[in-house]
């Protein structure tokens, strides 16, 4: 079978590797779907994330779905052949301090596949733990089964920020990430929701997932804008959800008194800075989200009932030999492109 490897900066390759079995607890998976994350793209542009390097060619890609081709021994009674899936990428040990206290996402022993040395999803085949696939429904897509894990993280970014019925939120970044967050934001009873990027095609997709005010960074000044609309308070909840070290800063000068400020995005240089007088004066709540936790339930339902639409961010789709056009498409942020999708089945 194939998989995609990263050589080094923006080396893409695709070439045979064997097929593995599936052992005791493990399933084997005919990959349907996998989308390139923001994080996948820091790899793929610096070589590492957050200083973690592979020293060897890696397989990326954690946001993934399939179909199960063969079940290993001990594989649970809910799975078959044949079953539709969405992988969870996270194996946590389930044995550690973090597992028993349910917080799986901090695991001490977490595997994460699609980053060192875990291979990710970026083959036609791939052997992954029974424990961590999530059986789901016909009327979700391969496309949207995949992206139940971006929903994840924004599922969790949206927990940990908790706006209420009538808030005021921000959201600085409009990649999938960001626009799952205006989403959520809407679905959760925000009043007013703002929306900033810079790309045009993005804002407009901000709008669909329900903004009211979609700022464009290039031509406005986005806390002025935020602050005149509500007044001069600003926003109960802003959302980081870019990857900009400026972004954080943004969010603190935008939130009002005593408001939260979720960080999602991962800034490139690995730190961000923050005006301490600003954060101190407002009391602000800076809140990091690391991933996810629990978050496969409620992403199927809202995926399901309609409620988010994840095929409208993975429209963009390339076979797994042109694993390389979906990279450089997605680096180059390609008008429409919100998540590159790279379909291990799909001939070319
Ligand atoms: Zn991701
Ligand atoms: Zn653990």
């Amino acid at each position: 079978m194939r998989a995609a490897f990263l050589h080094g900066v923006r080396d893409i390759r695709v070439r045979e590797v064997a097929d593995a079995e599936p052992g005791a607890g493990e399933v084997l998976i005919a990959v349907s779907a996998v989308g390139i994350c923001g994080s996948d793209l820091h790899t793929y542009l610096l070589g590492n994330i957050g200083g973690v390097r592979s020293d060897e060619p890696i397989v990326l890609g954690h946001e993934a779905s399939g179909v199960i081709l063969a079940l290993g021994a001990d594989a649970p009674a809910h799975l078959r052949v044949g079953q539709r899936v969405a992988i969870d990428p996270a194996i946590p040990c389930l044995q550690c301090e973090f597992c028993w206290r349910g917080q799986h996402h901090l695991c001490l022993n977490l595997k994460f596949i699609g980053y060192f040395p875990q291979h990710g999803a970026l083959r036609e085949r791939m052997v992954h733990p029974a424990r961590a696939v999530v059986p789901v429904p016909d009327s979700i897509s391969d496309v949207g089964a995949a992206l139940l894990e971006p929903l994840g993280v924004a599922l969790h970014a949206a927990r940990l920020g908790a706006v209420q019925h009538g808030e005021d939120v921000l959201v600085i970044g409009c990649g999938a990430i960001g626009l799952l967050c205006v989403r959520l934001a809407r679905l959760a009873g925000a009043r007013r929701i703002f929306a900033a990027d810079r790309h045009v095609w993005r804002l407009d997709m901000a709008a669909n997932f329900g903004a009211d005010y979609c700022l464009n960074i290039e031509q406005v000044d986005l806390i002025q804008e935020v602050l005149r609309t509500t007044n001069k308070r600003g926003v109960d909840v802003a959302f980081e959800a870019a990857w900009v070290t400026e972004t954080a800063n943004q969010c603190a000068l935008a939130a009002r008194n005593g408001g939260r400020v979720i960080i999602v995005g991962i800034p490139a240089e690995d730190s961000f800075t923050l005006t301490a007088s600003v954060v101190r004066r407002k009391e602000l709540t800076i809140i990091y989200s690391r991933r996810m936790n629990h978050t496969y339930e409620a992403a199927i339902a809202l995926a399901e009932r309609g409620m988010v639409d994840l095929d409208a961010l993975g429209k963009f789709q390339m076979p797994l030999t042109r694993a390389a056009e979906a990279f450089a498409a997605a680096a180059e942020y390609h008008d429409g492109v919100v998540r590159a999708m790279v379909m291990p089945q799909m001939k070319g």
